[in-house]
């Protein structure tokens, strides 16, 4: 099979690799599509290290089932799959909790074990989700990282009516805006470039005015850049939710006094939990993905993807079978 591997930051390569075999609980699925992200980026650029090199990347995939290895009951050669890339061991004392982000065993597809960017994968069966019905596949390349976002309103215990800003409108930001709005909230957003804000717009979200600081019940930090956070602050209503996605690794200034005054509540909001937010996702499957992908390449064309994905505002991503057999 061919496999999108990085042989150093900066170098793609499409190369031949075994087809996997699927294993007890698990299954062989015919990748279709692979989103690009911003860990994937990362990964591109050498800002995060990956086990070995080459490396096959990728984890916002889907794809269809091709074989079923044993024990796996319930599912069926054919059916199309989207990829929740994250396998919690579910027997660590975070996943007894529930808290299967915080899995102390978390296996991170694509990050530290190999991706999903080639024509063949073996995902657990339990993170192979059914895709729901009526998405085209770039649409479906959404639902992970849509999933970010129905993780973080879940956490973030907003209730009807509430006011929200989103700091920071690419890929997460776009889509947590556009399940903002898909619900029924009044969304704003932050956003410094003028063509994300224009998609940002276009989902029905609302340009933050400056005259709003301090109006905010729910404020989600996506952008991880310098001075989200103290965006996100500076926003925040008194009583209210700051939840925190992005990766932001920079030291902050943050007067703890002011937390105290306005009784803010800060919550970190790492990916998703299993099985709750994927199901959450794929039973709502809202309908305005289709204006957050906007650039699709080919396996062959994967270098130019990852070089120009900083400038496509909205979503990137690799189709790995031919555009013609593509619904
Ligand atoms: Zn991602
Ligand atoms: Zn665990």
């Amino acid at each position: 099979m061919k496999a999108l591997l990085l042989e150093a930051p900066h170098l793609l390569t499409v190369a031949e690799r075994e087809v996997p075999v699927a294993g007890s609980g698990e299954v062989l699925v015919r990748m279709l599509g692979v989103g690009i992200c911003g860990s994937d980026l990362s990964v591109f650029y050498g800002h995060r290290e990956v086990p070995y090199y080459p490396w096959q990347m990728g984890h916002e995939g889907v794809g269809e089932i091709v074989a079923l290895g044993s024990d796996v009951v319930g599912r069926s050669v054919g059916e199309r799959v989207v990829i929740e890339p994250n396998y919690c061991c579910f027997s660590c004392s975070e996943c007894r909790k529930g808290n299967t982000s915080g899995c102390l065993n978390r296996v991170i597809v694509g990050m530290k074990v190999p991706g999903v960017m080639a024509e063949f994968a073996v995902v657990p069966a339990a993170f192979a989700w059914r895709a729901p019905a009526g998405l085209t596949l770039a649409e479906l390349i959404c639902l992970e990282p849509l999933t970010v976002g129905v993780a973080a309103m879940r956490r973030s215990q907003i209730q009807k009516g509430e006011r929200c800003l989103v700091v920071g409108a690419g890929s997460t930001g776009l889509l947590l805006l556009g399940l903002l709005v898909a619900r029924g909230f009044d969304a704003h957003f932050v956003e410094v470039n003028p063509q994300r804000s224009q998609l940002a717009t276009e989902l029905g979200a609302l340009p933050h005015q400056e005259r709003n600081s301090g109006y905010y019940d729910k404020v989600f930090e996506t952008s991880g850049s310098e001075g989200g956070f103290e965006t996100a602050l500076a926003s925040a209503a008194p009583g209210a939710t700051v939840v925190l996605i992005g990766l932001a690794s920079h030291a902050v200034h943050v007067i703890p006094a002011d937390i105290v005054r306005r009784r803010l509540t800060l919550v970190g909001s790492m990916i998703y939990d299993h099985p709750i937010d994927f199901a959450t996702t794929v039973g709502e499957a809202p309908n305005f993905l289709h204006k957050v992908v906007q650039a699709r390449f080919g396996l062959e064309d994967a270098q130019r993807a990852f070089e120009q994905a900083h400038e496509v505002p909205g979503k990137s991503w690799i189709s790995i079978v031919d555009e013609g057999d593509l619904p």
